[in-house]
């Protein structure tokens, strides 16, 4: 057994250098904790794969971003009758709109709606640019130019200069969270953010690869020398003790029934910069769970450093609680 504190890291590299697939693996990986397999030509086959399976909720871990120009607003009037929740669209000048998604809002986009020319264009640039995102979604036909539209990618840099009202909507924030099972509970209690945790299902914590142990976390309610952490420890021993013996005869996800709250977790959490400031102001107040409030107060502060105009207001609204 083994105790462990909570902790986190933004990883913001793949986006800034624009590896949407590495990022997607990155994440996806986290699931199975295979993250020992990723090498340079891992990300298409791993890809491939989650496709194939229909587990397609890892492809919500990138972010796209598309400028959009058409020469007659019409168009746009039937998109916008149809355009999936989980895309953001911002009216700009001169007929230019600024259109966001994850790759699996464009592929449910190329799916469902292939009939109207703007989604024809759109998915005829994704599927140039990311091949194995979207090329299992061309028609035999071809997504072929269209007429009187034009669409584009937007590089990371245009991004990050959008202004603050649109970089809010638009720029998101992937974070790894290594904390307890009652925190990734709540934590996917947030709708509008996308989701990948490590599986009690997949993982086999009594082989080699995890140490042959079950990790916890330490919690933050009890010092150390104190009866109750005492009492806390041998519950976790004992529940890991138990799980060790099921496992010599049962499946993981038969064994994890009875791993405890505080069993160690790893979650990845890719959410829009609007969507973390709703998440921060909850999870930091002092309502919140102490567990969620110590990792979410340290998330803050690094937030604060990278973007101070988006998480600095959210920030100072804490001293309103005092
Ligand atoms: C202090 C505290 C105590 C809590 N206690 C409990 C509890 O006892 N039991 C429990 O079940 N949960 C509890 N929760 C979880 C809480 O109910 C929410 O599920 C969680 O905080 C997600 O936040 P949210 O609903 O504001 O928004 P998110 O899911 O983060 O969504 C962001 C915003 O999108 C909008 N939105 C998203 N989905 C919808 C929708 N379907 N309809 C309309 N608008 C939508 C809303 O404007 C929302 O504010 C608690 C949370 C906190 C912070």
């Amino acid at each position: 057994m083994r105790i462990i504190d909570p902790c986190f890291e933004v990883l913001d590299e793949d986006f800034r250098q624009g590896r949407l697939a590495e990022q997607i693996e990155r994440c996806g990986r986290v699931c199975y904790k295979s993250e020992d397999r990723i090498s340079p030509d891992s990300a298409e086959p791993f890809i491939k794969g989650i496709i194939k399976r229909g587990h397609e909720s890892v492809l919500e871990m990138a972010q796209i971003v598309l400028e959009l120009a058409v020469d007659s607003e019409s168009s746009m009037y039937r998109f916008f009758e149809r355009i999936p929740r989980f895309c953001q669209v911002d009216r700009l000048e001169d007929r230019r709109y600024l259109l966001s998604g994850n790759p699996r809002a464009f592929r449910d986009l190329a799916r469902g709606h292939s009939d109207l020319k703007i989604v024809k264009a759109i998915s005829g640039l994704l599927a140039e640019r990311y091949p194995v995102l979207f090329s299992d979604l061309v028609p035999s036909s071809g997504w072929l130019p269209q007429e009187g539209l034009m669409v584009r990618l937007l590089t990371p840099e245009e991004i990050m200069q959008l202004p603050l009202e649109r970089l809010i909507r638009h720029r998101t924030l992937l974070v790894h969270l290594t904390v307890n099972r009652a925190v990734t509970h709540e934590l996917v209690r947030h709708r509008i953010a996308s989701y990948l945790q490590e599986s009690q299902r997949y993982c086999r914590y009594g082989e080699a690869r995890f140490g042959g142990e079950v990790v916890f976390i330490r919690p933050c309610f009890f010092k150390e020398e104190s009866r109750e952490y005492g009492l806390w420890l041998d519950a976790m021993s004992r529940a890991e003790q138990t799980y060790l013996e099921l496992l010599k005869t049962s499946s993981p996800q038969a064994a994890r029934t009875v791993l405890p709250n505080s069993c160690k977790t790893e979650i990845m959490v890719h959410a829009s910069l609007e969507e973390w400031m709703h998440i921060l102001r909850l999870r930091t107040s002092k309502a919140a769970d102490p567990s969620m409030r110590e990792i979410m107060l340290a998330l803050l502060s690094e937030f604060v450093r990278s973007f101070p105009a988006v998480f600095g207001p959210v920030r100072d609204g804490l001293g309103d609680q005092d």
